[in-house]
């Protein structure tokens, strides 16, 4: 059976595995399979595969091997660091983060404060931009760690890390970042960021769903969150997801190679697009600031129109994008990052996020530009809304 053609609009929600990707995996599920810490040459062989890997996702952003610990995704790096700053500083029972991050944060922050622990959510501006003094302010004595996003998934809206992160210095107190929609998009060099943790996701950087990583700065105390075997030196149990971690690897090789594409050709992409959007269709309006923001993301709100509706009807055109994050449609609630930005629940509901990729071609914009005008007319003239 072969499927229609897609046109696929939701890289940050998922990405294609790149073939070169699936290439390099392939030895460790069909020749390869031998468990890395067996003493055996057979297994050792794979040992030294998942190290490779660990060189190739260290080089990717500029820290030592040693450094990153394999997870099994972004949501179990994200929970990780949150939880080794707890458990290593057990006098410290607060937590800093932003209203907007990922449910990988929030839903586990929202669990710590069941448990007891003290959580803020730092608001941010209607363009979806975080106040530094704010968050200098916000800071407690037993603040054990802050965690800010670097790119925000929904809107692109990149957040000052660095700047983050030097205020937590300055004040003696942890930082991590979620990057995960950072790479192949924004160069990323953590020694130049000084984060003490950060988290990547390897199924949105063109390798398979299912692993992630957790670098940990050297001398930055760690306990684990999984806890078995003696894998990852201790910091994760749990036999190596080998094929993935292979293939995150190489998918790291290319995030490296594709920067410039992804700022250059991707960029005027997305700009195509929106500005189509945002000139050729009355009663629409970017969800986010212009700049700094990711070169690959737009969010735009379609003014007395359903998200929903939106999204079906480019759906039978083959046309894949989404409302919020892939992560909570299907629920009734409107995007909570887009209601911390301020934004009515209506208008959180009529919002449409468009993602491209290195595989995105212009053709593909002119195709959607072909159908949503028609689209959004046709909806208005059927369900007018307020
Ligand atoms: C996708 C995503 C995650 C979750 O990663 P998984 O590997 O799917 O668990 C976390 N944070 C951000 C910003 C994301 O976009």
């Amino acid at each position: 059976m072969s499927q229609p053609p897609i046109y696929y609009f939701d890289n940050n929600a998922t990405t294609r595995v790149a073939p070169e990707v699936v290439d390099a995996m392939m030895p460790f599920l069909r020749e390869q399979w031998g468990n890395p810490s067996s003493t055996y040459a057979f297994g050792r062989q794979v040992g030294e595969a998942v190290d490779r890997a660990r060189g190739q996702v260290a080089a990717l952003i500029n820290v030592e091997p040693r450094e990153v610990i394999f997870t099994s995704c972004g949501t179990e790096s994200n929970n990780s660091a949150i939880h080794s700053a707890l458990v290593t500083q057990p006098e410290k029972r607060h937590v800093l983060t932003t209203a907007v991050e990922h449910s990988a944060n929030t839903k586990f922050c929202a669990l710590l404060q069941k448990r007891g622990y003290a959580v803020t959510f730092l608001p941010v501006a209607a363009d979806g931009t975080l106040d530094l003094e704010l968050l200098e302010r916000s800071i407690l004595p037993d603040t054990a760690i802050v965690s800010v996003m670097w790119a925000n998934n929904e809107t692109g809206v990149l957040f000052p890390v660095r700047e983050a992160a030097a205020i937590c210095h300055r004040k003696g107190v942890l930082f991590h970042t979620d990057a995960v929609q950072t790479p192949g998009k924004l160069k990323i060099d953590v020694r130049e960021l000084d984060a003490d943790c950060l988290s990547l996701s390897a199924h949105k950087l063109h390798a398979p769903k299912g692993v992630g990583l957790l670098y940990v700065k050297r001398r930055v105390k760690y306990q684990p969150l999984i806890v078995g075997g003696g894998q990852e030196r201790g910091r994760r149990g749990g036999t190596e997801n080998v094929a993935n971690i292979v293939a995150f690897g190489r998918a790291a090789e290319l995030a490296i190679a594709s920067l410039d594409d992804e700022n250059t050709r991707v960029r005027a992409l997305r700009d195509k697009l929106e500005n189509g959007i945002l000139t050729g269709i009355p009663g629409t309006s970017r969800n986010g600031a212009q700049e700094p923001r990711l070169p690959n993301t737009s969010n735009i709100a379609f003014e007395g129109v359903e998200a929903e509706g939106i999204l079906m009807l480019l759906d039978q055109a083959g046309i894949c994008a989404s409302s919020g994050s892939a992560c909570t449609t299907g629920s009734l609630d409107p995007s909570h990052v887009l209601t911390a930005m301020g934004c009515s629940v209506a208008r959180a509901r009529s919002s449409i996020r468009f993602s491209l990729g290195i595989y995105n071609t212009e053709a593909e914009v002119d195709y959607v530009m072909q159908y949503l005008p028609g689209i959004i007319a046709k909806l208005r003239a059927s369900a007018p809304v307020g």
